[in-house]
C-alpha cells in the first residue's frame, strides 16, 4: 500500500510516509541519534536521561522509546526511566506498577461514580434534569 504524502514534522520537508512518521532525510538522523546514544551509554555507564540528553542532543522521549525497546539490555547496560507520578525506576509504560494500580483503582471508582451518577439521573427523570451524555 502507497504511503501518505504528509509534511515531516522534523524537517517540515513533504514525504511519502511509509510507516517511518518522518522523511527518510530524519529517520536516517533519528538512527545516527540513536546510535549515538547507544554508544555514549556503553561508554558512561549509569548516565541518567538529562545527562545522555545534554550529552547526544537525543529528546528524552527518544531514550524512553529505545528504553522500552529494550535496547541497551541489547548490549547489557539495564536503563531505566523515572516513572512520571512518583519517579520510581520503571522500563515499560509512563508509570511504575503501583502508580498504575492506583491509577486503576481511580478509574474504577470514577466508573462506580458515574454508574451511580446515572442511577441517579434516571430517578432523577421525572424532574426532566437527567445527566444527558453527548457521547458520539
Ligand atoms: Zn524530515
Ligand atoms: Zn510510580
Amino acid at each position: 500500500m502507497a504511503g501518505k504524502i504528509k509534511n515531516c514534522p522534523m524537517c517540515g520537508k513533504l514525504f511519502n510516509d511509509t510507516g517511518h512518521k518522518v522523511c527518510m532525510d530524519c529517520y536516517d538522523k533519528i538512527l545516527e541519534k540513536e546510535h549515538e546514544v547507544v554508544e555514549y551509554v556503553r561508554d558512561h555507564r549509569g548516565a541518567k536521561i538529562p545527562e545522555i540528553c545534554e550529552a547526544t542532543g537525543a529528546p528524552s522521549g527518544m531514550i524512553k522509546k529505545m528504553i522500552r525497546e529494550g535496547r541497551f539490555e541489547q548490549i547489557g547496560i539495564k536503563m531505566t526511566y523515572p516513572c512520571e507520578k512518583c519517579g520510581a525506576p520503571i522500563i515499560t509504560g509512563k508509570i511504575c506498577q503501583s502508580c498504575e494500580e492506583a491509577a486503576r483503582a481511580e478509574l474504577q471508582k470514577q466508573a462506580a461514580m458515574q454508574t451511580a451518577a446515572r442511577q441517579m439521573s434516571k430517578t432523577d427523570q421525572n424532574r426532566g434534569q437527567g445527566f444527558r451524555s453527548k457521547d458520539r
